[in-house]
Parts: structure tokens; sequence; C-alpha cells
């Protein structure tokens, strides 16, 4: 007869890992619940870009540049549909004035830090660099079927979340809505230049949005050579 076999022993469990910041201690309510800061404390703001206005305020603002209103709506498209900043590719604009046109109504408003890419591309992670110093990220991703890119809207975070090493940091401040929308024109650019791996993209898409605290993603759906 032979003896029953025993249960193996249970592995002992690791220690939980967190990200906690040297001297970092979560702020509290005097409850005992984690604070949270909606309030953005830096509230300074990146000089007006054209994707901060409609179109009537775009069409001001070259008026106020002493241009038609017309060339608001060129540079609209060169800026949402071509991704593009670069006034020697604007040929529909005159030369006389253009640089000095393109400088006042799409002033930069990103630097790239970094750029990461998985070993078939299909998904680029972007550093950027605010006008004020801030760090954001924005992530562009290949799926079957789709893109998908998140898109910062803040600068750190200020829901407060113990394990996460960006709540540690708090929230700098909000992004303006140029900041995000140049995230997503960044990104239109890298697949428009063929750096997303898998298929190319053809000009039909629906951009469809969800949010995070911090963070919005943008979907796209793709005709694709693979998948669904
Ligand atoms: S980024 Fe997400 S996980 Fe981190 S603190 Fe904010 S809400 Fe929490």
């Amino acid at each position: 007869m032979t003896e029953p076999s025993r249960p193996a022993a249970a592995p002992e469990r690791a220690p939980q890992i967190r990200p906690a910041t040297e001297g970092w201690t979560q702020a509290r309510d005097t409850e005992g619940r984690p604070l949270l800061q909606f309030a953005s404390p830096r509230r300074t703001q990146p000089e007006t870009h054209l994707a901060d206005l409609d179109l009537a305020g775009r069409k001001a603002r070259a008026q106020e540049l002493g241009v038609p209103a017309f060339r608001a709506t060129q540079l609209s498209t060169h800026y949402f549909t071509r991704s593009t900043t670069d006034p020697a590719l604007m040929t529909d604009l005159p030369a006389e004035g253009r640089e000095e046109l393109v400088a006042a109504m799409l002033p930069p408003l990103l630097t790239e830090v970094r750029r990461l890419r998985t070993d078939g591309g299909e998904t680029i992670k972007f550093l950027w660099k605010l006008f004020d110093g801030a760090l954001v990220e924005s992530v562009l991703m290949r799926y079957p079927g789709r893109v998908t890119l998140c898109v910062s809207s803040q600068a750190g975070c200020g829901m407060n979340c113990p394990f996460c090493a960006t709540g540690q940091a708090g929230l700098t401040r909000n992004l303006s809505a140029a900041e995000i929308v140049d995230q997503v024109v960044a990104a239109n650019r890298a697949i428009q230049e063929g750096e997303l791996g898998g298929c190319a993209p053809t000009a039909a898409t629906t951009p469809r949005a969800s949010r995070t605290s911090s963070s919005w993603a943008w979907g796209s759906r793709w005709p694709t050579t693979r998948g669904s």
C-alpha cells in the first residue's frame, strides 16, 4: 500500500515591493483618507497655439497678425490633416512672412527628449519636455485592426495612489488643450512617415477618446492585412 502523497508546502510569499519614494508618506485627511489634488498648483500655460482655438478664434488671430482670415484655414489643414508645422512645406502660403506667421500660430509646444520603439516598431513611446521643463509621455500602439495612442493630459497626477511613482510626485499642472492635441499630431506624423510597425494607414480614421486621470487614450481603426 502506498502512502498518500503530501501536498507541497506553500511557497513563501515574496514581500510586496512598492515604488516608495524615499521619505514619502501618503497625504491623508483627518479621517485617514488619501487626499486628492484636483487644482493645478502651477497655473502657467504655454503661449496660445492654433489648437487652443476654435476656427473662429483662429481666423480672428490671423487677422490680428495682419493676414486674411482664410490663412487660418490653410494653417489648420497643414497642422491637423498633414501633421506638419514646417513652413517650407506650406507652399500655398506667401513666402514673405510665412515663417513669422507659422511661429506665431504654431509655436513649438513639445520638445522630444526620447523615442523608444519595440523590436517590431509596433509600440513607440515618446518622452516630451514642455515649455516649463515638465516631462510627459505618450505611447502609440499598433494592434490588429486598430491603433491606440495614450496621451498625457496632466504633468504628474493628484490622485495620490500609494503604489504609483507618478502619484507620489503629485500634480505639477494640467496641460493646455494644444499640448494634448500636439501629442496626437506628433503621433499621426510618425504614422504618416511609416514609423509605426504593422500595415500603413489609409485616410479613413475615426479617432475615439477615453479618459483616465492623467491621460487620454485615442483609438483609430485602420484597415489591416492581418488579424481582425
Ligand atoms: S497615475 Fe494612475 S495610478 Fe498613478 S496616482 Fe494617478 S491615478 Fe493613481
